[in-house]
């Protein structure tokens, strides 16, 4: 096993006399291995790992690395930056990044050998023109909108961004690798719209293949598609959260009962333990007023670390193999936790927020359904001031 730590205060170098306050522990060889049970998912299908949002808060470029260790043929991101900042690292697999704005380093992206998704006939106008400066052809990812209502081509612009770009792909100037879309509620896979857009998206690469495209890839899968509705594979799936180890449809199964394997532990010291008496109130405002004398635990954690603060008097963390919550408000960097009356802990032992479970602790879902959001919200909110320790793999 290997153990690197990325921060942001010492640009990335890992101290061995350094303890840091509170850390995010990735376990990478977790990532690798969702995305060979996710490939099985996929059946013949090929994985694209999304590792948007700086790998859903696991690290960009560690988590590139462990995906396509585990078989992703595939990386998709969201932002160009991301996707230059994979290239930087000398990622050399097939890369989509879809979501950008005019004005684009679509020249950089193309030299880089980036596929860029097409939404919209302004992107495809400055992706041509990006194209013929270079002398290159770009390869583009056609999405069409299924319903989603958000990205995408529409109704009758499906045809005008479809024609459009089959005479540039006449004059050699993109080259149409894919046609895709996203699925409205691909978390509840018997919802009427799942059928519906993938009739639409049926008729979408027909329209596209009738009127020449060689399309190497069709793809429409995100995690929760990818996990529970295999007619939805077709050429390449999509999955994202699943590949950090987490359940994007918890009221279907956790991520256990998929053989995902959570990735990510998030961590602290504590900073303070004290005894305080009985109708103390703790934190900013005094939401919480202690019932007995009892000792309490700081965490040097806090709402700019991404602790939310709606987890004020409700999220879960374990002291000691013992469950604990949250006492009163979450602050900037810190928050308290009531240990009880019988406590030994000190400062310097060790709290877990969340883990993958195995040992009693929270995870990511616990804190999700604690703060009324979903486990994607949980892990990717996770301060840059939080370092990465890094287990297992190689970066
Ligand atoms: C984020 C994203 C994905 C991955 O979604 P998950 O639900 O995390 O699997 C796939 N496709 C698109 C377009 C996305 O934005």
């Amino acid at each position: 096993m290997t153990e690197q730590i990325h921060g942001l205060a010492d640009g990335g170098v890992a101290s061995p006399m350094r303890r840091e306050t509170a850390f995010v522990t990735v376990d990478l060889d977790a990532i690798s291995h969702n995305v060979e049970v996710l490939s099985k998912y996929a059946g013949s299908a090929a994985v694209m790992a999304v590792v948007k949002a700086d790998g859903y808060g696991h690290g960009l470029v560690p988590s590139a690395r462990a995906a396509i260790r585990g078989g992703a043929s595939w990386l998709g991101v969201a932002q160009l930056s991301e996707a230059m900042a994979l290239r930087n690292n000398e990622i050399q697999v097939p890369l989509l990044s879809w979501l950008h704005v005019p004005g684009s380093d679509f020249a950089g992206a193309i030299s880089a050998g980036i596929d860029l998704s097409v939404s919209a006939l302004w992107s495809l106008s400055e992706i041509a023109d990006a194209a013929r400066g270079l002398g290159r052809t770009a390869r583009i990812h056609l999405k069409v909108d299924t319903g989603l209502g958000r990205n995408g081509a529409f109704g009758d612009d499906w045809q005008r961004l479809l024609s459009a770009a089959r005479r540039l792909e006449s004059e050699g100037v993109v080259r149409i690798v894919g046609v895709w879309s996203h699925f409205v509620y691909a978390d509840e896979p018997t919802h009427p719209t799942v059928r519906r857009q993938e009739e639409r998206f049926a008729l979408a690469v027909a329209d596209a293949e009738r009127a020449g495209c060689d399309l190497e890839v069709r793809h429409i899968a995100n995690s929760a598609a990818t996990l529970t509705n295999p007619g939805a594979a077709f050429d390449l799936v999509r999955p994202g959260l699943a590949v950090y180890g987490l359940s994007p449809v918890p009221l279907l199964g956790d991520p256990q009962s998929f053989g995902l394997t959570p990735a990510m532990t998030l961590s602290a010291d504590l900073a303070v333990t004290k005894q305080v008496p009985a109708g103390q109130g703790l934190s900013y405002g005094h939401q919480y007023v202690t019932s007995q004398d009892t000792t309490v635990g700081l965490v040097p954690m806090g709402y700019a670390d991404g602790i939310p603060r709606n987890a004020t008097n409700v999220g879960p963390v374990s002291v000691g193999g013992t469950r604990r919550t949250v006492a009163g408000r979450v602050c900037m960097d810190q928050f308290v936790v009531d240990l009880g009356p019988a406590s030994t802990a000190r400062a310097g032992d060790p709290v877990i927020l969340f883990g993958a479970g195995d040992s009693g602790e929270p995870t990511a879902q616990d804190w999700a359904e604690a703060t009324e959001t979903i486990s994607y919200e949980i892990v990717s909110r996770i301060g840059s001031r939080v370092p990465r320790i890094y287990l297992g793999g190689q970066m």
